[in-house]
Formats: structure tokens, C-alpha cells, sequence
């Protein structure tokens, strides 16, 4: 393993513990100084303990880097052992049938890691495919994708399609539902989507009747797929969007939009109660990460936990599909 790979793969373990502090800042800084260093001036600094003097290498990523070096891999070996994201027997069952992740973002939006990078990380995991749904404009905050710009993230998953096959990045977005449930991108644009995740980013205290318009309307839009983490909530941050769940998650069930396990720690929409009402109104689902760096990725079992806790139906999972399957499930066949 090089200094680099080390380094990286010191950040991926560092994300999948959600650990998004200064020690992940610090060794991100560390890998891009590493970057732009000659392999031959680090393995000098090693050898001579000077690497530290690197602006941006500090002890524990001059450790990394050394032990690397030297084909040692004490530090990674302790944190891959202690970032390992912990699955129930039950759960597991799920983890095991998933092919594939409808829900993750890349450098194209707010993500750390690049979609090629993302899609390397989903086939060492075992995956077959993975939907690229990077944010949509509304949320500039997240650099969302102006149509423009998605047609170029088209072209770069047209190609990057070619080399990485068998594995395959389906196209998709994460796309804004809008104040009155209107969609931000227009009907051509999600037209030439492969998979189309809607979500509430906005707005989110809105009243319980208006938020259950807003929903239901998006759900029920021809080129919707998923419904995205329903309530918004932020667990200890943010209580949950207030909406009637028989109105919202029927319309899903009438209208083949799957409802999302979200996996992200923060978020683990929607709460066991209304996963429950999901399953008893028909639902579909579809288990994500939600990922926004490689770690993340293996958020998976979190929410593979939650379904096997809630019993949610295994062939009502639209990420059980092999990629042909899903994207039948998608055009309504
Ligand atoms: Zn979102
Ligand atoms: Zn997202």
C-alpha cells in the first residue's frame, strides 16, 4: 500500500465513523500535501523523521505515511478494527440482498469524493450498480446541478460506464421538491434520468396540511422514484417535518414511489412508527446511504437494521433488484 492509498484509506474509515471533526479535516489536508509531494521526497522525509515539517503532515499522518513506507500497517489495522459499522443478525439478512444504493452524492454536488471514486468504493462492497443523485439547483449551498451541468455529469457516467463495467452507475438525482411539491428540474430533464429521488430540503416547518399537499403532489409526479428522508428530521437537532402519513405514504403506495430507509446516522428517516404505517399502507422501499464520501458508503446495515426491526416485506425492496429489475420496477412494469 502507498503512503497515498493509506492516507485514503484512513479517511474512508474515518467517514464510516462518522467522524467528520478535525481529524478527518487534518488527514484530508494530509492527503492532498502527500498528493502534491514526490513520492521520492516522502520516503526521504520518512527515513530522515522530517515529515511533519510538511505543512499539513502532522504526527499521526507522518505515522501513516512512514508505516506505509515500511509495510506496516499498525495504525490502519487499529482503525479499520475500531470503525467497523456494526450489523444484527437480522439486518444482515437485508445487507445481503442489496445489490446496489439509489441515494449518493459526489464532488458534482456537495460530496468529498468523486463518482468514480464512489463507484470504485460501491464494487468493493459488493455492489452491482449505484444511482449518481447529486443534488439539484434550488440548493446552491450544495452546488446543485443546473441542467447543464447535469448533461456533463451525464457524459462522465457515459464513460466512466465504459470502464467499470460489468458494474454500472445508473443516472439519477436528488431532486428538490419545491415549496408547492413542484419539481426542480423540468419534466425533459428527469425524462433522461434513470432513477429520480425526490426530497424536502426547504420550508420544513411548513404546516402539517400544506407539507401533506406538498408531498403527495411530488410523490405522485410520473418521474418520481424515491421519496427521500421523509420527516427531515436531524436526530437531537431537528424534530420531523409534520405531514399526515396515510395521505403521503398512500400516495406512494398508489404511484410506485418507494419510500427511503435513509441510513445516515443523523437522519434514520423515517422514524419506526411511521416505517410501520409504510408497511401497512403497501409501500415499496429502497434501503440508502445517502453517502457523501466513500466511508459512508457502508452506512447500508444501519438502515438494513431498522427494516429487519421494523419487518419490512424483503421483496418490497427496490435494491434487492438486479439493474435490469430495477429499472422495470422504475418504468412500471
Ligand atoms: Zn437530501
Ligand atoms: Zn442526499
Amino acid at each position: 500500500m502507498t503512503p497515498i492509498e493509506a492516507l485514503e484509506r484512513v479517511v474512508h474509515c474515518l467517514d464510516r465513523s462518522h467522524e467528520s471533526g478535525f481529524k478527518t479535516k487534518a488527514f484530508v489536508r494530509a492527503l492532498d500535501v502527500a498528493r502534491s509531494t514526490s513520492p521520492d521526497e516522502l520516503a526521504r522525509r520518512a527515513a530522515a523523521g522530517t515529515l511533519t515539517e510538511l505543512d499539513g503532515i502532522g504526527s499521526s499522518s507522518a505515522t501513516v505515511i512512514a508505516e506505509a513506507l515500511r509495510g506496516d500497517t499498525a495504525y490502519l489495522d487499529q482503525l479499520e478494527a475500531s470503525t467497523v459499522v456494526p450489523i444484527t443478525a437480522a439486518g444482515h439478512r437485508y445487507r445481503a440482498a442489496l445489490r446496489g444504493d439509489l441515494h449518493l452524492h459526489s464532488t458534482w454536488s456537495d460530496g468529498g469524493a468523486s463518482a468514480e471514486a464512489m463507484a470504485r468504493t460501491a464494487i468493493a462492497l459488493g455492489h452491482d450498480y449505484m444511482v449518481l443523485t447529486d443534488h439539484s439547483p434550488r440548493l446552491t449551498i450544495a452546488h446543485g446541478l443546473s441542467a447543464e451541468r447535469l448533461q456533463q455529469q451525464l457524459a462522465e457516467v457515459a464513460a466512466l460506464n465504459e470502464s467499470l463495467a460489468p458494474f454500472r452507475i445508473l443516472s439519477g438525482i436528488e431532486v428538490d421538491i419545491l415549496e408547492d411539491g413542484a419539481l426542480d428540474h423540468t419534466d425533459d430533464v428527469l425524462s433522461q434520468l434513470d432513477v429520480v429521488v425526490a426530497s424536502v430540503h426547504s420550508k420544513l416547518r411548513m404546516p402539517g396540511p400544506e407539507m401533506t399537499e406538498r408531498m403527495v403532489r411530488a410523490v405522485e409526479h410520473p418521474h418520481v422514484d424515491i421519496l427521500g428522508h421523509c420527516t427531515g428530521r436531524l436526530i437531537d437537532k431537528r424534530e420531523p417535518s409534520a405531514f399526515d402519513p396515510d395521505a403521503v405514504f398512500g400516495a406512494c403506495a398508489r404511484s410506485r414511489t418507494a419510500v427511503e430507509i435513509n441510513c445516515r446516522p443523523e437522519r434514520l428517516d423515517p422514524p419506526a412508527p411511521l416505517l410501520a404505517r409504510a408497511i401497512e399502507l403497501g409501500c415499496w422501499f429502497s434501503i440508502d446511504s445517502d453517502a457523501h464520501a466513500t466511508g459512508q458508503l457502508e452506512w447500508q446495515p444501519l438502515g438494513c437494521d431498522r427494516a429487519a426491526a421494523a419487518g419490512v416485506p424483503l421483496d418490497r425492496v427496490i435494491n434487492t433488484f438486479d439493474a435490469a429489475a430495477l429499472l422495470r420496477w422504475v418504468e412500471g412494469e
